[in-house]
């Protein structure tokens, strides 16, 4: 089994209602087991930034899936929540959006795969999350906790239970 942290975010319909589904799926898809979910957060959006608010969370999971079957599964997964490649924009909205962002000690520079995530450690709303669920961990030489010491946290809150 390798281990993989998946970053979910959407702020189009009820986003918590689709992550907790969608985790189930990503569990009962990928073969895989939940280590550990971090709380939903809401955040502001990144890239683009007018429009609504993002929700973000982190999963933890064991899977037998190598990193391609994984991602092409997370995508399956988008697609069945709503996620329509083809009407959006880059970074505008969506339903649902599910990131790979470490497998293992895993590095690949693919277009259509690269790991650990390229963007991870310019973004909070990736960060916050996983530090919650996984502080210690180490990605590319850098802690997570480290690396959002680094990155301002403004505008990004837990959001109240049940998860
Ligand atoms: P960003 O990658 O900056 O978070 P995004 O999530 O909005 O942007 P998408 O449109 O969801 O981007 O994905 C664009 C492409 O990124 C996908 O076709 C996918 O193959 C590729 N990709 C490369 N590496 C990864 C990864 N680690 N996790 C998810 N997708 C990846
Ligand atoms: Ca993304
Ligand atoms: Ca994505």
């Amino acid at each position: 089994m390798a281990h993989a942290v998946i970053a979910l975010g959407g702020n189009v319909g009820d986003v918590r209602a689709t992550f907790q589904k969608a985790i189930a799926n990503i569990c009962g898809m990928t073969q895989g087991a939940l280590l550990a979910r971090s709380s939903d957060y809401a955040t502001p959006p990144w890239g683009e930034v007018a429009q609504e608010r993002f929700v973000n969370a982190c999963i933890e999971i064991d899977t037998s899936l190598d990193p391609h079957a994984l991602l092409f599964t997370l995508q399956k997964i988008e697609t069945k929540f709503g996620r329509d490649r083809a009407k959006e924009r880059r970074w505008g909205p969506r339903t649902l959006d599910l990131d790979l962002i470490a497998y293992d000690d895993v590095s690949v520079q693919k277009p259509e795969l690269t790991l650990p995530h390229p963007r991870l450690f310019e973004r909070a709303f990736v960060l916050v999350p996983l530090a919650e669920i996984s502080p210690d961990r180490v990605i590319s030489g850098r802690s997570v906790t480290a690396a959002l010491a680094g990155l301002s946290t403004e505008g990004i809150e837990r959001l109240p239970g049940p998860v």
